[in-house]
């Protein structure tokens, strides 16, 4: 009997209402094509309207709602003209993140066939590596405050929060990352030589994880040359694995080295499968953009093939990520406006769901 996959699809705002039915067009024209079933059932809730009609993002139940499905598909979040960004995201998505215990952030950096690099002299295959961002604890703690207000000694202090749970979880994750790919590099991001108490920890803990895969050659980058070098020589990565702040950095770096915003993808990953994990592009509801039915849906897309990746499929995966190269390369006619064309979300989507059926 075929496999089934429940995704509860959460388009949300903005284009993310235009963007997720593309996504999910392509997920149907996978599933059909490789032999498995999604049960696919969508959600008005996280977005303005759902707001404006109850005061909140999500209904009370939502872990009940959700907790049973094996993946969320979501699109985005945040109109601000409605509901103040912080509301929205507190009350949404970094919940879902949350409480659903997604400790890795996980985005791909890979240049695309058929995408121009705002990097000059690189090309497709050059750049393929992945980042891995600790998502719970690290820099984004709120532990600490003001003390000496309105007085010359005036100080703030904030924490930055590690724990041997916290780190060894992620680093674990970004080293079997790595010892699955060909190449089987590691670079964990860290500021040792400045950051004195926290950062030693964290690479004391990468050092000892490093002893468990002595398969994967693993080695340590500072920040600062780190954010260099992704622009000056992106080639030399394969996994980068890093906490909250730095990663936070890295995962918006990494693919603005590889295209546009629109293209780029996300996985807010529960690697121990206790909660489902969500897919997400890494753009926003795009209010400039929305309803003109212009969105480039490739980033819904490519996060939808990192769902089917993470439920299993990964041949159907790699056929969605081939499929969107060939259509990009082949079919400038449905680029939207962001790849330089001028052809709607519909169009673009419609091309890569007919390209998957058809084998790329
Ligand atoms: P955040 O999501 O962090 O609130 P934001 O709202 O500032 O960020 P986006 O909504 O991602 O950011 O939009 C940033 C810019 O990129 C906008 O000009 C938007 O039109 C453009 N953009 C974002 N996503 C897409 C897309 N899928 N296709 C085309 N343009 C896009
Ligand atoms: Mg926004």
């Amino acid at each position: 009997m075929a496999q089934r996959y429940r995704v509860a699809a959460i388009p949300g705002d903005g284009i993310g209402k235009e963007v997720v039915p593309e996504g999910l067009r392509c997920l149907r024209a996978a599933a059909d094509t490789y032999g498995f079933a999604l049960d696919v059932e969508e959600f008005g809730f996280a977005s303005a309207d759902y707001w404006v009609r109850h005061g909140r993002m999500m209904p009370e139940d939502w872990r009940d709602v959700l907790g049973g499905f094996d993946a969320i598909f979501f699109g985005a979040v945040g109109w601000p003209e409605a509901v103040p960004d912080h509301v929205s995201l507190w009350g949404s998505l970094l919940r879902m993140r949350r409480d659903f215990d997604q400790y890795v952030n996980l985005r791909p950096v890979r240049l695309l066939r058929g995408v121009r690099s705002p990097l000059r002299d690189h090309r497709p295959g050059d750049i393929d590596f992945y980042v891995v961002r600790e998502n719970t604890e690290g820099e984004y703690s709120s532990i600490g405050g003001r003390i000496f207000e309105g007085t010359e000694r005036e100080t703030v202090l904030q924490e930055t929060v590690m724990t041997r749970v916290g780190v060894d979880r992620v680093l674990r994750y970004a080293f079997e990352l790595a010892d699955a790919r060909p190449r089987r590099r590691l670079t964990w991001a860290t500021k040792s030589n400045g950051i004195s108490i926290s950062m030693p920890y964290w690479d004391e803990r990468a050092g000892e994880m490093a002893l468990r895969y002595p398969r994967v050659r693993a080695d340590k980058d500072h920040i600062d040359i780190l954010a260099a070098k992704f622009v000056l020589r992106p080639e030399q990565y394969d996994v980068v694995v890093a906490s909250n702040l730095f990663g936070d950095i890295l995962s918006d770096l990494g693919p603005a080295c590889t295209g546009t915003i629109g293209v780029a993808p996300s996985a807010n990953i529960n690697p121990d499968r206790r909660y489902p994990s969500l897919f997400e592009p890494v753009h926003g509801s795009a209010p400039d953009i929305a309803g003109l039915g212009v969105a480039d849906p490739v980033g819904q897309i490519w996060s939808g093939a990192m769902m089917l990746e993470h439920l299993g499929e990964s041949a159907a995966a790699a056929a969605v990520v081939a499929a969107i190269e060939s259509v990009l390369e082949e079919h400038p006619e449905v680029r939207t406006p962001d790849l330089g064309g001028d052809a709607t979300t519909v169009a673009l989507g419609s091309a890569i769901a007919r390209r998957i059926t058809a084998g790329a």
